[in-house]
């Protein structure tokens, strides 16, 4: 992975090491992380593993991610002790919401431990987002191990779209039954994030409406966005989210209602018939940087303080190295701190000025996390 690393503030003249169940009294209860635009720390990203079974064409195309690819070797991923570290560090510093995903999550071997693990953490909201290839074996395992709810990727119900979509032949019907396993096994409401590109499943909008449409699930609709450098992203390939709520409006009649929560980047709308809701992702064409209170843990350890970052800083060596949870918490403290990205509204801005995209090199979604 070609990125650039931030060096970090050295900690180790820093505090020195406390046993772990004190990490939470390092961090001031309450006080909340707040980055030089004023945003709080809420929201942990996990990536716990770089592969995936599928190459969906807006993530991990083949033509980059074929056979040789050089994934990360096992000892290079942060074991899940090493997680749960990070992820009560996080939890004393203020994270409410802690998400798995990846890769394909589901590969990981044992994910249910790690779950499990994780479940555990107080005030915190685990849930994981999944292709769903694997859920209809899982979903059981996953919900007794502690998870509550489950987010599922599907960019359209017709078997022919989707496999154009996965780009390994997966067929729809076996994500399908995924979505109603997990839904029957208590992880519910299932959310079902469709990307939305142009002219490839842009016409599969209405048949997922119609056919969720009073099922009790939510569908997000994502607009395609530029993350890595390797998607051959344009803009003619975004459907904007106002046209899709347009669209889904001339057949389901929709209204605005209010977010769950500050910070909550999917657009919500209900169907006027009381038949349930949908949200719309608008990363494109409505930045929301300037709520953004994510934060992202890579495979291998390395803090991504936005989505589209070109560097990240290296919390494994702070781990593998013996630092205590007071060096580990201040050296957090002090990444949220200096946090002063906002990509997407630069990006727009540039987009709508006309003017040519900085180079440079981004991280890949896939090791980052979506
Ligand atoms: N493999 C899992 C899955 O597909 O749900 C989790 C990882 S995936 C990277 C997380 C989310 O990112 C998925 O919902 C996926 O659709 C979304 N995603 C990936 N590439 C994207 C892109 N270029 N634009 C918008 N969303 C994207
Ligand atoms: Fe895999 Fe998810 Fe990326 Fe598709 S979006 S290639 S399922 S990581
Ligand atoms: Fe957050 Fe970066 Fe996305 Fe802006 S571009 S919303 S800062 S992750």
């Amino acid at each position: 992975m070609n990125d650039r690393i931030i060096p970090l503030i050295d900690v180790r003249q820093s505090v020195p090491a406390i046993p772990r169940e004190k990490a939470a009294a390092v961090v001031q209860p309450g006080a909340g992380l707040l980055d030089q635009r004023g945003r709080r720390v809420r929201d942990l990203r996990i990536s716990i593993t770089d592969r995936c079974n599928f190459r969906c064409i807006y993530c991990m195309p083949k033509t980059v991610f074929g056979r040789d690819y050089p994934f990360l070797p096992r000892a290079e991923l942060l074991s899940f002790e090493e997680i749960e570290r990070v992820a009560r560090l996080f939890a004393a510093h203020g994270v409410e919401k802690i998400r798995l995903t990846g890769g394909e999550p589901l590969l990981r071997h044992q994910v249910e431990r790690l779950v499990e693990m994780l479940a555990a953490i107080p005030n915190v909201e685990l849930t994981l987002t999944t292709n769903g290839s694997l859920l209809t074996k899982r979903a059981a395992g996953l919900r007794a191990a502690g998870l509550k709810r489950v987010t599922v990727s599907l960019d359209a119900l017709d078997d022919e779209t989707f496999r154009k979509m996965n780009d390994v032949d997966f067929p729809v019907a076996q994500v399908l039954e995924g979505i109603a396993t997990a839904a029957a096994a208590g992880l519910a409401p299932v959310k079902l994030n469709m990307v939305v590109k142009r002219g490839v499943n842009d016409h599969a909008i209405l048949p997922m409406v119609r056919y969720f449409h009073g099922s009790g699930h939510i569908l997000r609709f994502i607009e395609y966005m530029d993350v890595g450098s390797s998607n051959g992203w344009c803009m003619d390939e975004v459907l904007p989210s106002a046209e899709v709520v347009r669209l889904i409006s001339e057949e389901f009649p929709l209204e605005t209602i209010n977010a769950n929560y500050a910070g909550e980047v999917a657009g919500r709308w209900r169907f006027r018939d009381g038949a349930g809701e949908i949200g719309v992702i608008s990363s494109v064409t409505q930045a929301f940087c300037s709520s953004c209170t994510r934060i992202r843990l890579s495979t291998e350890g390395k803090l991504y303080t936005c989505l589209f970052a070109q560097g990240g800083h290296d919390l494994r060596g702070l781990l593998r190295d013996g630092h205590g949870d007071a060096d580990l918490a201040a050296a957090i403290g002090d990444i949220w701190r200096q946090r002063d990205d906002r990509y997407s509204e630069i990006r727009k801005a540039a987009t709508v000025a006309n003017l040519a995209e900085e180079p440079g090199k981004k991280i890949e979604m896939s090791y980052i996390g979506g």
